[in-house]
């Protein structure tokens, strides 16, 4: 159960994301899957290299399309556990009509969200994270647009899973991505992940000043989707945890009549002579 590579991964030193893999690579070994059973599908990004650097099938994709793409693998390759993974610019800006619809088919995988609130890739300009008034090269007296709420999106797009986490708490992190990988449905992470390089006002010490933690409130109840909207909206979104969890609605693989459970390459695609024939007669 060995995640790790011998890839040396290309972050700054100090890079929230580093974390991210950290957590990934644990929770899977925790929740017994071995490397050939996992396929971690990224974006493009700082944020994107991660599926270089883990000890699975992997795929850096293009830029906003890590979903699509995912999905696509978790349909034909059944048998995948898959985790969908990105930044913020590429998950909720170019990405953000994929990650809504996939939310809302709520196909079995795992999104983690690196989301540093700025673009690191290109050194530094607002994502749909930044903050109003954030000063980046492409903003310079501060940004003049509204930040976008990933919380309050995905809790209005049906989702049957949603948690945060901070690069911070590896050990909190790493309970949420193991939670996401044994949900059945979709799982979205937003991991809080600094850049240190490019954003200077969203560091690790801001986050820990601003940071609700539901573990700290044992009565929180995630099945509560009130509660859930209720807690995002009083904390601004500045809150950890598993915030919601829907384990009523099935999957989107479970509701397909006739979905096999063995992936495509494992199951008998020969159709006898008859079969052929009514398939092209359908096609006349
Ligand atoms: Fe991480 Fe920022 Fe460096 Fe990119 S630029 S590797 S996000 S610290």
């Amino acid at each position: 159960k060995e995640f790790r590579n011998n890839v040396k991964p290309n972050w700054c030193p100090g890079c929230g994301d580093f974390s991210v893999q950290a957590a990934i690579q644990r929770a899977a070994a925790n929740v017994g899957l071995e490397p050939e059973k996992l396929a971690v599908i990224s974006g493009i990004g700082c944020s994107g290299r991660i599926s270089g650097y883990i000890n699975a099938y992997g795929l850096h994709g293009i830029h906003g399309r890590a979903l699509p793409i995912a999905q696509g693998v978790k349909l034909a390759n059944r048998e995948l556990t898959v985790i969908a993974s990105g930044g913020d610019g590429d998950g909720f800006a170019i990405g953000m009509g994929h990650t809504v619809h996939a939310i809302r088919r709520n196909i079995d995988l795992t999104y983690i969200v690196m989301d540093n609130q700025i673009y690191g890739l290109t050194k530094g300009q607002t994502s749909p994270r930044s903050a109003e008034g954030f000063k980046t090269k492409s903003t310079p007296e501060g940004s003049i647009e509204s930040t976008l709420s990933p919380l309050e999106i995905a809790m209005s797009a049906g989702a049957t899973f949603i948690a945060q986490s901070f690069s911070s708490d590896l050990k909190q992190l790493t309970a949420l991505i193991e939670a996401g990988l044994n949900h059945k449905g979709f799982s979205l992470i937003n991991v809080f992940s600094p850049c240190v390089t490019f954003n200077k006002v969203n560091t690790y010490d801001w986050f820990k000043e601003n940071i609700v933690n539901l573990d700290q409130f044992p009565d929180y109840d995630p099945s509560n989707r009130v509660a859930a909207m209720t807690k995002i909206m009083e904390t601004n979104g500045m809150l950890t945890g598993l915030i919601y969890q829907n384990n009523e609605r099935s999957s989107y693989e479970a509701m397909i009549s006739g979905f096999k459970p063995e992936g495509l390459a494992n199951q008998d695609l020969t159709l006898s002579e008859d079969q052929f024939g009514k398939l092209v007669a359908e096609f006349k």
